[in-house]
């Protein structure tokens, strides 16, 4: 190489990042605006890598106005070229594709090519148990060369830095996302009984298609499909005559104490084991050879609470602190602590199925007043694997709260069990600026340090203008889980260019607003009149008054004047007051009409009600909020008319 060509290259990676290492070689991918490189595809291409070839023109295009040309290896073989999956090419330099486990994609370059190639399927590239190693692939190989950022869904959260020039430069990585499922249930399955509430049935049918790309863009997926749930829902009337014995005794009798009624097991019974496993086995689960071979044992939705005999003397003793971060009226509070039991029915079940499948793994929850490490001494292993669940600690917790939080899941880690979070967290906080961003950040990276292979957010409700911080960490902590939050977030703000600190102000102040107010949200959700993951739009005014507003409003005001002049930063601050003026007209709304105050009447909250229905309209496709999710909440929190039963589409 030159010392001109040489000067620029390097000069070229400067731009592109504050971390560029040396090109490899004169080659560019762009140079000046135009397209100097092709991307070629194997003969026969999967549906994953076409779609990977689509994401890589159409970023690199907005990077720099260069539309790469893309070509089959059978008929091309162009001077500077990016190989996308299994070529030929690729396996010449000793990429050996079958030798990658599921999601794992390597980056490699040489003087005049760049291949991404990765372990796919031809199957949709967008569902999640798709493996897509080469697309996730190319989603890396823009974050780290092109810098580009996923902040929320849709294009005008689709930042990439401009550029006219895109050198190809050295790199050789493989990379297997870390946590074997990564999953936040995607919301776009709320429904409302007041479906005007929520999105027009298109603006739905396009934000839940924005949603899908972004999901897949933060890599959510998995690699093994782990199936669980409360497993014995149906078992009393299939098995209750029966094998009465394998339920729970309740107040001297055994089953449901009503007919209908939600039933524990009795979980320290052979006979339930010996059952469990039957049906495994009967499922082809003894004789599955690749991969783990799951046994869901997830107990009902209810605390454990079998009285015989051999479960109490599976309990471990009670630790003194049981029930100190529940609130009396609280479901677990008084119940008996039975980790150790549940423990040792995961671990009874491991070790019979064990005998058949060594690989099997058993899956089970910890939940309710089995949720606290066990104190007995039990020793699990890692065929156990285990969901964390809290029932409550909703954020903001208190210090010592938060600790003994994260000292569950450590402790838990420590019998040898294996982790995956499970949380309902994200299903707080509806349409308001509640935002937990550093302390949901440091819960999770306390798990990631403890064993976590796995997760299952319950659910993303897609309120992006006005959470940005907390769902962008939950979203990137997936990709990098041990990142730094600080500096994800630094990220997220450099989105709003000469607006970012301003931004970041703006976000602070929610953040602090939200974790010094612990004791008045706690107030107002203690009665249980509104729910933290059901009817929150009962009480948004209570949380936030309307003089809490004010200076969110003029922190953006000063956003908006630091992004002026920049089109691209206007209107991402502009994003946020449309989530701003949002909350507030929601918050509005419901001192009318929620269910909590029997004053409120229809006619009362009329105005307000028709000022956010337009609202809605109006910005519904600027994706600032799943309204879906709004709506779901929103039609048991509110006193509403019959208008707002009809869908969205005729109303107003
Ligand atoms: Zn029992």
């Amino acid at each position: 190489m030159s010392a001109r060509l040489l000067g620029a290259a390097l000069l070229a990676s400067a731009l592109l990042s504050p971390t560029a290492v040396a090109a490899t070689g004169s080659a560019f991918i762009v140079q000046d605006g135009r397209p100097t490189a092709a991307i070629v595809l194997p003969e026969k291409s999967t549906r994953v890598v076409q779609y990977a070839a689509e994401e890589l023109v159409y970023h690199v295009e907005k990077a720099t106005g260069a539309k790469l040309p893309i070509v089959c290896e059978c008929d091309s073989t162009p001077d500077t070229a990016i190989y996308l999956g299994d070529t030929y090419a690729a396996r010449d330099t000793g990429i050996n594709i079958s030798a990658l486990p599921a999601e794992t994609f390597q980056l490699r370059a040489t003087a005049k090519a760049l291949y991404i190639v990765g372990k796919d399927e031809d199957r949709d590239p967008l569902d999640r148990d798709t493996s897509a190693g080469t697309l996730f692939g190319v989603y890396e190989w823009l974050e780290r060369e092109l810098g580009v950022r996923w902040l929320w869904p849709g294009e005008l959260g689709t930042h990439v830095p401009k550029t006219r020039t895109i050198a190809l430069r050295a790199i050789d990585l493989t990379v297997t996302p870390q946590l074997f499922q990564r999953h936040v249930r995607t919301g776009l399955g709320f429904t409302s009984g007041n479906p005007a509430l929520g999105f027009t049935s298109k603006a739905a049918e396009e934000y839940a298609a924005v949603q899908t790309v972004f999901l897949r863009r933060q890599r959510m997926g998995r690699s093994e499909k782990m199936s669980y749930g409360h497993a014995f829902t149906d078992w009393w009337e299939k098995y209750g005559k029966e094998h009465s014995d394998w339920f729970q005794l309740y107040k001297g009798k055994r089953g449901p104490e009503k007919p209908g009624a939600r039933y524990a097991m009795c979980v320290s019974n052979p006979g339930l084991h010996q059952q469990i496993v039957k049906l495994w086995r009967d499922k082809g689960g003894a004789k599955r050879t690749s991969g783990p071979s799951f046994i869901n044992a997830v107990e009902n939705d209810i605390v454990g609470q079998c009285e015989c005999e051999k479960c109490q003397a599976w309990d471990g003793p009670t630790p003194p602190d049981a029930m100190k971060y529940y609130a009396p009226n609280f479901k677990v509070y008084g119940t008996r602590f039975v980790s150790d039991r549940y423990a040792r029915f995961a671990l009874a079940i491991q070790q019979l199925a064990a005998k058949e499948n060594p690989n099997v793994v058993v899956v089970g929850y910890v939940y309710f007043n089995y949720f606290q490490a066990p104190t007995s001494g039990v020793k699990l292993n890692e065929n156990i694997l285990l969901g964390f669940c809290p029932s409550a600690g909703w954020y903001p917790r208190k210090d010592d709260e938060h600790e003994w939080y994260k000292r569950q899941w450590a402790d838990w880690r420590k019998t040898g069990a294996r982790l995956f979070f499970r949380p309902n967290y994200f299903l707080d906080a509806y349409s308001m600026p509640f935002v937990f961003a550093h302390q949901f950040a440091d819960d999770f990276q306390n798990g990631v340090r403890n064993g976590m292979v796995a997760t299952d957010f319950d659910s993303l409700t897609g309120q992006w203008a006005i959470q940005g911080p907390s769902l962008y960490l939950l979203m990137r902590l997936h990709v990098t889980p041990q990142a730094n939050p600080g500096a994800l977030l630094a990220d997220y703000y450099a989105g709003f260019g000469p607006a970012a600190s301003q931004v970041k102000a703006y976000f602070d102040y929610w953040e602090s607003y939200t974790m010094d107010n612990r004791k008045l949200i706690h107030d107002v959700f203690y009665d249980r009149v509104a729910i933290r993951w059901r009817t929150w739009a009962k009480a948004p005014h209570r949380v936030f008054p309307a003089g809490s507003f004010g200076p969110g409003e003029a922190l953006l005001a000063k956003a908006a004047a630091a992004a002026r002049g920049n089109p691209e930063a206007t209107a991402r601050v502009e994003f946020l007051q449309t989530g701003l003026a949002h909350a507030k007209l929601c918050a509005e709304v419901a001192q009318q009409l929620t269910l909590a105050d029997p004053e409120s009447t229809v006619e009362r909250g009329k105005g307000k009600l028709a000022e956010l229905l337009a609202f809605r309209r109006k910005h519904e496709r600027e994706w600032f909020a799943n309204l879906g999710h709004n709506a779901w909440v929103e039609d048991l929190s509110w006193k509403l008319a019959s208008e707002t039963k009809q869908p969205a589409d005729f109303y107003p």
